[in-house]
């Protein structure tokens, strides 16, 4: 079994994300291992910073060092059999009828298989993160450096559904950023340390409820996202909203000296995600398609880890 990756990393996303068992999750998490997958759940356990933290819109969750799981998954992967073949960009596919019979990389060489799974989620690429939000925000998915995700189903030629916000514009904004710790004053690390959780008051005139109608995770557009700032530890400060001027954010005690680190651009835009999901049966067969499976973003409107 071969797995291709167009970055220097596994995970995609999951490199930036962090939040874990949080309400229904911890049941589907549970039904993971249950189905077989446990030993995932088990590295992402291994790698939790803080366990049972409450927040608003979130019930015991736990919060995973999105700078450790990485490796550790890897290694699993490889553990596994599977092999990993890293900087290796999917562009095109060759069919005959209804059946793929192999993929093209970017580099021009040509894999031919039996039966293809397509994980290539629905973020970006950088025309879309323009078209649809406020630009390239530099995201964890590098596409200037490792080049555009390419929808495989599409090349298949099977139309990719896409999500729709309230106005009618497509995608929708990755809901969280994150700042260095470093950058945050020394009582607000402790308290992160300590309980994986800070929230702080937002100035009143700050305060923008219309931007909870932008983001993909809509079961936590709640007020108090609008009214606070929520900051989580995982291992990065991870700031609970689309975007933040950076001179805004400045203004709360504590964070005037705060720096985003992911996306770079958090300051003004995020990722833009739900552009790219095939049409797909129970089973995860892409329709239209004999040997075309997807999995994770890429086989529907998913919003985290566990559901993807
Ligand atoms: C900022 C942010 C914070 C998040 N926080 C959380 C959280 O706290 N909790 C949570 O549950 N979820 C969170 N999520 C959501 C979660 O990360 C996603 O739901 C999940 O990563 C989707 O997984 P995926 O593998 O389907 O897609 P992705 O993570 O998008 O991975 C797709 C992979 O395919 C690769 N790829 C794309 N095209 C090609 C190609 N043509 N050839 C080769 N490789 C290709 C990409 O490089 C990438 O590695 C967050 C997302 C973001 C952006």
């Amino acid at each position: 079994m071969e797995l291709f990756e167009k970055t220097d990393m596994l995970l995609g996303l999951g490199n930036v994300g962090g939040i874990m068992r949080n309400n229904g999750r911890f049941t589907a998490t549970e039904e993971i291992s249950a189905l077989g997958a446990g030993e995932l759940i088990k590295i992402i356990d291994k790698n939790s910073r803080h366990k049972n933290v409450d927040f608003p819109g979130h019930k015991h969750a736990s919060l995973y060092d999105v700078n450790k799981i990485e490796p550790d998954i890897h290694n699993y992967i490889k553990s596994l059999g599977i092999s990993i073949n890293l900087i290796k960009r999917v562009i095109d596919i060759k069919k005959h009828e209804n059946i793929i019979d192999g993929i093209y990389l970017s580099d021009g060489t040509y894999v031919s298989g039996d039966v293809f799974i397509e994980t290539t989620g629905s973020t970006g690429p950088m025309g879309n993160c323009l078209r649809y939000g406020n630009g390239c925000s530099m995201c964890i998915l590098r596409c200037p450096s490792f080049g555009p995700r390419v929808s495989i189903s599409s090349r298949a030629g099977v139309d990719d559904l896409q999500g729709e916000r309230d106005d009618g514009e497509l995608g929708a904004f990755s809901g969280s950023c994150k700042l260095s710790k470093d950058t945050l004053s020394d009582d607000i690390v402790q308290e992160l340390d300590e309980k994986g959780v800070v929230i702080l008051k937002i100035p009143e005139e700050d305060i923008n409820m219309d931007k909870l109608k932008l983001k993909v995770c809509q079961q936590y557009a709640l007020k108090e996202f609008a009214e606070n700032v929520v900051l989580l530890d995982t291992g990065h400060a991870k700031l609970m909203t689309t975007f933040y001027p950076l001179q805004k954010l400045r203004k709360i005690p504590g964070l005037e000296k705060a720096k985003f680190i992911d996306p770079y651009a958090g300051g003004k835009g995020n990722s833009i995600r739900y552009l790219s999901v095939a049409p797909r049966a129970d089973d995860m067969k892409v329709q239209g398609i004999d040997n075309l499976f997807c999995a994770g973003e890429k086989g529907g409107l998913f919003v985290g880890h566990t559901e993807a």
